[in-house]
């Protein structure tokens, strides 16, 4: 009987402690995301005010979050994540420059600095990543030491459970890259993902919006498709998901596609494509690719640009969004958005993808 009884206080214990962990995680991703009054954070979380009140006290305890009012109504108080105590690290490796992106836990962008490189190998990648990292740790005006995490973006296809760069269409030269020597070379936890991932994080927080159900394409010198399905990114089996380029268009398309098959729609709409065919060319397989991706996903957000399609778009939006919609099944999404990719900052969305190990951390350390 006694055994019985400890058994379940044991039990309980653990079920308290758990629960707490959960509610302080929640309180404290809400906060992260800018849901920043009492009031706010019940309506989302549906805690009580009593929890609520209790644990903000507590948050400011311990140094975790600060308040403060704003201009308009000072009987408010808001509060944020204090953004100097640990930061994530965006990293993109481009094809001759790598930018570092320095974020908060709230997603304050704190500095991004670029560094030129010599053209990245499977031999020199990892020298390379390395040495722009010396100068940026070097020139940057934040304690490096608060890192914790690292992330970098790549182009073409990338295995991030076992941080192997699989090739690169801007690196020719890279095949089935080890980058896991980094893990001791970057601050913090070392992560690798399709700079598709980065480039939409970017765009949705430049635009405020969440991306919790959304299709996010991006129209260069190819094609890239990022769609997110509650809140999470699919990036499918082998990390190729998104491949929309690739797929047959034109029944008299024979070009030869840069992954050596024939009338694939990457030869139809891209950057070589406008410069070949001009721009009027890029119509037919512009609606095809937005009509394709809103039937295949359904999506509440239909977010569009880059380099090829930018002039085409916002030439007239008005059109685009109407011959999107007029294309789709049953005239969705609801909303479409043009993006430029001036407002595209990759670095900085590989460091807000690592907001939930800062969200992590920081629950941990509050429940410590
Ligand atoms: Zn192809």
């Amino acid at each position: 009987m006694l055994y019985y009884n400890m058994k379940n206080k044991t039990k309980n214990f653990i079920r308290q402690k758990q629960m707490r962990s959960e509610t302080v995680r929640s309180l404290v991703e809400c906060i992260s995301r800018g849901i920043d009054t009492k009031r706010k954070i019940m309506a989302e979380t549906g805690f009580s005010w009593g929890s609520v009140a209790t644990l903000t006290t507590e948050f400011l305890d311990s140094g975790v979050i600060v308040e403060y009012n704003v201009e308009n109504d000072r009987r408010t108080t808001h509060y944020r994540l204090t953004n100097d105590e640990y930061y994530a690290l965006g990293v993109e490796v481009a094809s001759r420059k790598i930018s570092f992106s320095l974020a908060a836990a709230d997603g304050t962008l704190l500095e991004t600095l670029s560094f030129a490189v010599e053209p990245i190998n499977n031999t020199n990648c990892c020298e390379i990543i390395k040495s722009a990292y010396e100068k940026y740790s070097a020139d940057s005006r934040f304690d490096n030491d608060k890192i914790l995490v690292t992330a970098c973006a790549l182009t073409g296809a990338v295995d991030g459970e076992n941080l192997v760069w699989l090739f690169s269409p801007h690196h020719p030269e890279i095949k089935e890259c080890e980058l896991a020597v980094l893990k001791t070379v970057l601050p913090g936890k070392l992560k690798v993902e399709h700079d598709i991932f980065s480039k939409a994080r970017s765009i949705y927080f430049h635009h405020h919006i969440e991306e919790k159900s959304s299709v996010f394409i991006h129209v260069g010198e190819g094609i890239g498709l990022a769609a997110c399905t509650q809140g999470e990114f699919f990036s499918g089996k082998r990390g190729f998901s998104g491949e929309i380029g690739h797929i047959p268009f034109g029944s008299n398309n024979s070009a030869v596609c840069r992954c050596g098959k024939k009338g694939c729609l990457e030869c139809s709409l891209s950057l070589e494509a406008l410069k070949k065919y001009g721009v009027s060319s890029l119509a037919e397989p512009f609606t095809f690719l937005c009509v394709t991706a809103v039937n295949l996903f359904d999506p509440e957000y239909l977010v569009v640009g880059g380099e090829a399609v930018e002039e085409m778009i916002f030439s007239n939006s008005a059109h685009w969004q109407q011959t999107i919609r007029s294309g789709a099944w049953m005239q969705a999404p609801e909303n479409i958005l043009f993006y430029r990719m001036d407002d595209c900052l990759t670095s900085f969305g590989a460091a807000l993808g690592c907001r939930r190990e800062l969200v992590d951390f920081i629950t941990l350390n509050v429940c410590r």
